[in-house]
């Protein structure tokens, strides 16, 4: 069965001696393997205000704590992405406004997301879903109009592009994730990007427990209660070794990606997304909606391809009902859309056979 997401390994022969140095090296915790994977991802997304972390969710976690996100106030989020992009907003007692998708794309629709916006309005999240970039032209024009600060969820999406760029320093903060199925893995890990070399220092401190590294123990005064939101040096040593491959790696899912754009173009009983202006996709999964999705499932499977919805809408959750509210755009996309593999592990043949099956039909 082709599988719908993989984790990418860098070669034994590079990974293993780098991971057998650092683990006997002595020093496994924060140190200069973490600083030194943190330069070379802020030199991939061309932003070197960056700060790597234990996590996707510890990267929302402090976007969120940065803008002193808490009870009372309204953060205006997306249901159609993981879990952890509203799992992190609930944590800090902030409400989950939901703003509807475009039924096109399944990305959040900048007229719904204006109607949204309240007095108590403290941020926008934005979700690039599947490797799918937002229309950034128009929530960076609400996000200037109303002054709200906009927070990019880019766990699904390293690698995608707004406006010939790699996303990461668009909005004021970009968070990444670094978990088994995205990517890039390190394993577990994430990156916080900021727009403002001014957001950098207090982050640095909530990363670690309101502490700060550059000054000694005795010296520091914690005046606000941080996490333990760090990355090691063993995770950061599998990071840089990782990061070597993962622009040819990106380039493999976005060479599957255009190929489905351009094979599946017409196919009776798909339709595909459209891609908003100035962006480019980086396909982690391939979207695309389809007729009778039931049976569509059944024939890939039976051709050995995994199709598969793989995320659940999230207003669903009972940690949610208060801010229940209809959103036709994603019933409706919700009912239609399908993902298919589009990974660095679909070979030329895999593709061809994709194409194949679904233009035999269902
Ligand atoms: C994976 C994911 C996260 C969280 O990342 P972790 O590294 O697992 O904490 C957040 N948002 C989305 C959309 C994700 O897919």
């Amino acid at each position: 069965m082709i599988p719908l997401v993989k984790p990418y390994i860098a070669d034994r022969c590079k990974m293993m001696p780098a991971i057998e140095q650092i683990l006997y090296s002595g020093y496994i915790a924060e140190g200069e393997a973490v600083y030194k994977f943190e330069k070379e991802f802020g030199d991939y997304i061309g932003n070197p205000n960056v700060l790597v972390l234990s996590s996707g969710t510890a990267a929302l976690h402090i976007a969120l704590l940065l803008l002193d996100v808490g009870k009372g106030d309204e953060i205006i989020s997306t249901a159609m992405t993981a879990e952890p992009t509203n799992t992190t907003i609930a944590i800090t007692g902030a409400k989950v406004v939901w703003a509807d998708v475009d039924e096109k794309t399944g990305l959040l629709d900048p007229e719904s997301v204006r109607r949204k916006i309240t007095p108590r309005t403290k941020a926008i999240m934005l979700v690039h879903y599947a490797g799918m970039v937002c229309d950034m032209d128009e929530f960076n024009k609400i996000s200037k109009e109303y002054n709200i600060p906009i927070i990019e969820d880019t766990a699904h999406a390293l690698g995608s592009k707004y406006d010939g760029k790699i996303i990461g320093s668009n909005s004021r903060f970009t968070c990444y994730s670094f978990q088994a199925i995205k990517q890039m893995t390190t394993v577990d890990g994430g990156a916080i990007a900021f727009r403002d070399e001014a957001d950098v220092a207090a982050a640095r401190k909530l990363r670690w427990f309101g502490l700060d590294k550059k000054v000694s123990r005795l010296e520091n005064d914690i005046t606000r209660a941080g996490y333990k939101y760090g990355m090691n040096n063993v995770t950061a040593t599998i990071g840089s070794v990782q990061l070597q491959d993962t622009p040819d790696i990106i380039a493999r899912y976005v060479s599957n990606g255009k190929y489905f754009d351009e094979k599946l173009a017409g196919a009776s009983g798909v339709t595909l997304v459209p891609y908003y202006n100035n962006t480019e996709p980086s396909y982690w999964l391939y979207t695309m909606k389809v007729e009778k999705r039931d049976d569509f499932i059944k024939m890939m499977e039976s051709k050995g391809i995994l199709a598969s919805t793989l995320h659940h809408r999230s207003d669903t959750h009972s940690v949610f009902n208060e801010s229940k509210c209809e959103l036709p755009g994603l019933d409706k996309f919700y009912s239609e859309f399908i993902h298919i593999p589009s990974g660095w592990w679909v070979t030329d043949e895999d593709r061809e056979m994709i194409v194949d099956a679904i233009r035999q039909g269902w």
